[in-house]
């Protein structure tokens, strides 16, 4: 078989393999954009009430910080300490937002990138703690594994900040992918609420 025939036969399959993606990101922003918003809203809704309750315990029980995992940390205390967790939810939240983003057009599309963009900056953060855990040291002159700004903001603070700078865009996002402007041309997902026929 000569070179070429070979190089002929990985063109073809790449062709395929990005075939392939190119099905699997449409159907996930086309049929099951629904099913996986939802799916998906669920998981960050629980992860920001975890946020909340950690911000309860430590702002209005007085809880010493390291104490104040919201529920879960109550239950798995060591899992909740592993910074690997932190830094796999950063992960899927940031594939969520971008893997689901092609099925936003529109005003909701531009919240939805916002959301995107502060959640980019929220992993860089996540993953200069996880190198840190890794590599066993600290940076920014910290005694614990710290995030760049929290030079300035303490980590409970500053977390509850970045997670309602990624949520609350979302939300809007949600709301107008919901209930479009009906000046917006109709989309290839059933999640509006204004397709009456088509959808229940
Ligand atoms: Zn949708």
């Amino acid at each position: 078989m000569s070179l070429a025939t070979n190089s002929v036969k990985e063109l073809e399959n790449t062709q395929t393999i990005r075939g392939a993606l190119k099905i699997l990101i449409d159907v996930m922003n086309g049929p099951a954009h629904e099913r996986l918003l939802n799916l998906y809203m669920v998981v960050v809704l629980f992860h920001w009430a975890e946020h909340i309750v950690q911000a309860y315990q430590v702002f209005l029980l007085g809880w010493p910080r390291p104490d104040a995992g919201g529920i879960f940390g109550l239950i798995l205390p060591w899992l909740l300490k592993t910074e690997l967790l932190h830094w796999g939810y950063a992960a899927f939240m940031l594939a969520g937002l971008f893997l689901l983003a092609p099925g936003f057009a529109g005003r909701s599309r531009t919240w939805w990138l916002i959301s995107l963009g502060v959640q980019t900056w929220h992993f860089i953060e996540h993953s200069l703690l996880q190198a840190q855990a890794i590599l066993g040291t600290t940076w920014f002159g910290a005694t614990v594994p710290s995030s760049l700004l929290q030079i300035w903001v303490p980590r409970v603070e500053l977390h509850l900040f970045y997670n309602a700078a990624v949520f609350l865009p979302m939300i809007i996002a949600m709301y107008y992918h919901l209930y479009p402007p009906k000046s917006e041309a109709p989309i290839a997902c059933t999640c509006s609420r204004r397709r009456s026929p088509h959808h229940k």
